[in-house]
């Protein structure tokens, strides 16, 4: 195994092909992150368009290191989904997130839903709407204040548990969000087969938005389903004025993005 030193980051690099010894070691910090607090849950805005309402916040893993790194999600998440240490990590930002969602529904006048991000990994074990169920009551938190954001990376449509947990979740009260909306080959049969309470367009087609009719015609088109599915729709990766202009013309009820505010540590929200 290579030394780490002070370049910890290098060890996550996606298109590293670790050996079987450097991925124990990996697993090994990845463990002793989650044990010792180094993980903490960043909260991104989601904001009605045209209005300053935020009635949803995404939470987003970081991890910062004792080396004062901070590592983005797309560096670990891959690896601790090799390893399966994603559902511990899972259960805690689970837990975490519905305490954070429980403080502001008992504090906030108007409190704010929390979105949470779930690996196909998690919605794959038999284990994971118990461990919903868990977070929920030690929070004391409303169903209907969690949004579970599935998204089609890795998932094997048929899974008969992953069917079984989308279906758990619906008749849980606990809403659920197509992440990565167009990016997938099954999205639009998600949408028959469950409730699916909003639809999360990729930033891959928010970005040309702006210079590109076809893009522009594409996003209409999505929301156009959206609409007649009566689900609501949110624009991700919404960086300037003229695109979030446009996505409120063409009817998309709610922006997320670096215009309206980057993640953001709770204090802040
Ligand atoms: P995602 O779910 O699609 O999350 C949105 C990503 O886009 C976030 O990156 C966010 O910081 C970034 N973003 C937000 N607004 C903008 C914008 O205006 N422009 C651009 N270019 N980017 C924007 P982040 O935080 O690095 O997360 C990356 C991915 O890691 C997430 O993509 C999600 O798939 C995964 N992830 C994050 N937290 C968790 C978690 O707790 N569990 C699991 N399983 N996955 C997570
Ligand atoms: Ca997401
Ligand atoms: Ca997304
Ligand atoms: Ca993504």
């Amino acid at each position: 195994a290579k030394e780490s030193g002070g370049h910890g980051a290098r060890w996550f690099a996606p298109e590293m092909k670790a050996s079987a010894v450097d991925q124990m070691m990996i697993e090994g910090r990845l463990r002793h992150a989650l044990e010792s607090g180094e993980f903490a849950l960043f909260y991104q805005p989601i904001q009605r368009a045209g209005s300053a309402d935020i009635p949803v916040v995404e939470t987003l893993l970081r991890w910062n290191t004792a080396q004062k790194e901070t590592i983005a999600p797309d560096r670990f998440i891959p690896v601790a989904e090799k390893c399966g240490l994603i559902h511990d990590i899972g259960r805690w930002v689970l837990r975490e997130a519905c305490r954070q969602a429980g403080d502001w529904f008992r504090t906030r006048r108007n409190p704010i839903v929390v979105s949470v991000n779930a690996s196909p990994l998690q919605l794959a074990d038999p284990g994971f709407c118990d461990d919903v169920e868990h977070a929920l009551e030690a929070a004391n938190l409303p169903p209907n204040h969690l949004v579970i954001e599935i998204t089609e990376r890795l998932i094997v449509e048929d899974d008969f548990v992953t069917v079984a947990n989308i279906r758990r979740l619906n008749s849980m009260g606990v809403r659920v969000a197509l992440d990565d909306f167009g990016t997938g080959y099954s999205s639009l049969r998600y949408l028959t087969r469950f409730q699916i309470y909003s639809i999360k367009i990729d930033k891959s087609f928010i970005r040309n938005i702006v210079t590109d009719a076809k893009a522009r015609a594409l996003v209409q088109a999505i929301i156009g389903i959206g609409k007649s599915l009566n689900v609501s729709m949110v624009a991700e990766g919404v960086e300037t004025q003229e695109q979030a202009d446009i996505l409120k013309n063409l009817g998309c009820a709610f922006l997320q993005g670096y215009l309206i505010s980057r993640p953001v540590a709770p204090a802040a929200i």
